[in-house]
């Protein structure tokens, strides 16, 4: 059949093939025939939907960026206008679906956990937490981005590398182009070629990361521990700058040879650290010997200096020098007061003394004048001839009496007000007693047991909470009630119930770690926190208290008394105050009263 080319001719002709093919006459074999006949494949003749695939990509969901991604490909898919490219373009983006769907993100998950529980020099887990985060943020909606990034990440990680979650990523698929390329080598070929790029590249990886971390520590880290060594600072950072732009092996083996040196007075240094560490101890100990010798009457003071040598004598951290300095600092400031009453009290009686003695020499002096003036009178009486004689004798021994009856008084009067003044001294002893009491309320110990009291706990209490969201740690608190008490006071005596709370707080005080804190909270209740603590662990430490207070009996006039308590515990939480974690932990130990006493109820 000729090749018709007028349309009105074509549209006749494909009119006549319909009937002689006896075909039905609808719109579609009436246009595959229109085309037949003018020649034109049906690929061809189909024009290509641009419009209606927009109107589709439209009304597809785009409110995750995933879901954008995907959608700029699919738009990319048919941007050059051919059915051939829409199918290529589709072909790459399921063959990419595929691909990303495929990642062994299990396999990562597996190492992920493992390396999240894991320890790794210099990594805590605020730290692991932080780079998380941070890696997600980077690589919000991207799966493939985020799971290259973890990758890198847990690789850093397992490679006890602080810094190295801020090292450039790499790509495996990008680090080897020129394996694509050799498309001529067999398949062994290729995979072993694979295997030796891919350790020779990890290997210059790790060098590149190790150095970094070397530099950092030598620029970072070292610098913060040497404050007072300028000269040393200077050093390690001069030689974290040559590290970092050592290129030559020449450079390498000069960084090599300073390191070595900078090594070698470290340890000089460190020797002298622990020689002037040693020094300052010893010399504190001493200090408060000698305070100790000083206070020994004073038990409440004696029982602090014992606290603070028992503090210095253990192994040091800073919470316990921050203890002994607190502790220190009340028994100066106890001891000033005290000072001060005992010097005017000392002054008065040693002025009365010497009073009183001058007044008792003064008195015994004109009493023994006056006797031997009256037996010479009497004398002269015996000896008396007439009444005349007798009138002169006598008018002497009357002046003489009066003498001393005017003597008399005076000392009494001087006595009397000596006697004042130690009056006034005494009240004044009283007055300063006051003024000590209240005094006592800006200590931080409790007076009976040596625990903080409440404005101690306070304090500690705000330290606690500060260390807790600094590290982003756990803060467990526990108060204490002890069961019964009031009977043991009724049954004992006062005393006894004041010796049994020393008791509790001694042994509270030698089962708890250092860095708990114990506080006297009220009469018998006490409040421990448990720093970087997790609920159960507290509880655990509660129950190994409550153990060791039964196998460390109290005795009383050697009679063993058993002494428990009831624990409410609760974890801060946040926006937590000192007070509203301390009434859950109330709670608590209410909860654990009803439930029969001698237990621990977490709250
Ligand atoms: P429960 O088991 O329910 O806690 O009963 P309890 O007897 O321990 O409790 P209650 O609150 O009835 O009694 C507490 C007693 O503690 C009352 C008080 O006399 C005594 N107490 C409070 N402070 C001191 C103190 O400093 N020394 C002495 N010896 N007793 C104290
Ligand atoms: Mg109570
Ligand atoms: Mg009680």
């Amino acid at each position: 059949m000729p090749t018709l080319t007028n349309p009105s001719e074509i549209a006749r002709e494909a009119f006549r093939l319909l009937a002689s093919r006896r075909m039905s006459p609808s719109p579609e074999n009436y246009q595959a025939l229109y085309h037949e006949i003018a020649g034109i494949s049906a690929a061809a003749a189909t024009p290509f939907p641009e419009r209606e695939l927009k109107a589709l990509l439209n009304a597809l969901p785009r409110e995750k960026p995933a879901q954008q991604r995907l959608l700029k490909r699919f738009e990319q898919a048919f941007k050059g206008k051919t059915w051939e490219e829409l199918k290529r373009g589709l072909g790459e983006l399921f063959a990419q679906l595929g691909k990303e769907q495929d990642l062994p993100w299990s396999e990562l998950f597996g190492d992920f956990l493992r390396q999240w529980e894991g320890k790794q020099a210099g990594l805590t887990v605020a730290r692991k937490r932080e780079a998380f985060e941070r890696l997600l943020a980077g690589a919000a909606g991207n799966s493939e981005l985020l799971f290259t990034r973890l990758q890198s990440l847990l690789r850093s990680w397992s490679l006890n590398a602080p810094m190295a979650d801020e090292i450039p990523l790499v790509e495996d698929e990008k680090a080897t182009p020129a394996l694509v390329a050799k498309s001529s080598s067999s398949p062994a070929d290729l995979a072993a070629a694979k295997k030796a790029l891919q350790s020779s590249d990890l290997a210059a990886q790790l060098s590149a990361e190790l150095s970094e971390i070397f530099a950092y520590t030598l620029a970072v880290l070292v610098p913060s521990l040497l404050q007072d060594e300028p000269e040393l600072v200077a050093d390690a950072t001069a030689l974290a700058h040559k590290l970092r732009t050592a290129t030559s092996r020449a450079a390498m083996e000069g960084f090599q040879a300073g390191i070595k040196r900078f090594a070698f007075r470290l340890e000089l240094l460190a020797e002298d650290r622990v020689e002037l560490r040693a020094g300052l101890l010893n010399l504190l100990q001493l200090l408060i010997e000698n305070v100790g010798e000083l206070v020994v009457e004073d038990r409440w003071l004696a029982g602090q200096i014992a606290i603070v040598r028992e503090i210095v004598a253990g192994p040091l951290s800073l919470r316990s020098i921050g203890d002994a300095e607190n502790r220190l600092r009340e028994v100066i400031f106890k001891q000033g007061q005290l000072k001060h009453s005992l010097n005017e009290a000392r002054e008065n009686l040693k002025q009365m003394l010497a009073g009183f003695v001058d007044h008792l020499a003064e008195f015994a002096d004109s009493t023994s004048e006056y006797h031997d003036k009256i037996e010479i009178c009497a004398d002269r009486i015996s000896a008396a001839e007439d009444i005349s004689e007798l009138e002169d004798v006598l008018a002497e021994v009357i002046r003489e009496t009066k003498i001393i009856q005017l003597n008399a008084q005076r000392s009494r009067d001087e006595l009397r007000s000596a006697k004042q003044s130690v009056d006034e001294a005494e009240q004044r002893i009283g007055e300063l007693q006051v003024e000590l009491d209240k005094a006592s309320t800006l200590v931080r110990h409790d007076q009976l047991t040596g625990a903080l009291n409440r404005r101690g706990l306070e304090e500690a209490f705000e330290k606690e909470t500060a260390r807790a969201q600094r590290r982003q740690s756990t803060l467990c608190v526990a108060l204490l009630d002890i069961d019964n008490f009031k009977k043991l006071n009724d049954t004992l005596g006062h005393d006894a119930g004041d010796a049994a709370l020393i008791h509790l707080t001694t042994v509270i005080r030698e089962t708890i770690r250092p860095q708990d804190t114990v506080a006297r909270f009220g009469g018998e209740e006490f409040i421990i926190l448990l720093p970087d603590t997790q609920l159960e662990d507290a509880q655990t430490a509660l129950v190994r208290l409550q153990r060791e207070l039964t196998r460390r009996i109290f005795l009383h006039d050697n009679n063993r008394q058993l002494i428990t308590f009831s624990a409410g515990l609760s974890e801060l939480r946040a926006g937590d105050t000192q007070a509203s974690v301390s009434k859950r932990a109330d709670e608590a130990m209410f909860a654990a009263k009803q439930a029969g006493k001698n237990r621990v109820v977490i709250g």
